[in-house]
């Protein structure tokens, strides 16, 4: 069942094939997919299919989902060449977290030397 939020979303629409985007990862409930305004050399967004809206969102049963997608990210890390001198996989949850899009995403950065803390 379709609901509300995954109608409107726009991360349900890339998943989904009604928006473009340079999608660099696809199987069966994931993806992951270049970001319009990259941070980094190197900027991807790792999201599953299905609509969860943040980390926060997570049911029990979501841990092999979300394993999935932290070996998806590493793997394109590795594919990206960014694994020998480091990157970044976070995800920002909620206001405080600094989350834009209520669609739950992974992003994974590098390419360059990251600050910490982040502002
Ligand atoms: P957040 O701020 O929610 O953690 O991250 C949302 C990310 O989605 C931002 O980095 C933003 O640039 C990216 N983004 C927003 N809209 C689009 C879009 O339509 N296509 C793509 N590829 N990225 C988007
Ligand atoms: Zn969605």
């Amino acid at each position: 069942m379709t609901d509300i939020s995954s109608q409107s979303c726009i991360f349900c629409k890339i998943a989904r094939g009604e928006l473009p985007a340079t999608v660099v990862h696809d199987e069966a409930d994931l993806l992951a997919f270049s970001d319009l305004s990259p941070q980094a050399p190197q900027h991807t967004l790792l999201i599953p299919r299905r609509h969860i809206a943040s980390l926060d969102d997570l049911d029990e049963d979501d841990w092999e989902l979300m394993g999935r997608l932290i070996i998806v990210a590493r793997d394109l890390a590795r594919r990206q060449g960014l694994a020998k001198a480091g990157y970044r996989l976070v995800a920002n949850v909620g206001a405080d977290g600094g989350q834009s899009v209520d669609h739950l995403h992974l992003h994974l950065l590098g390419g360059r030397p990251l600050s910490w803390p982040p502002g």
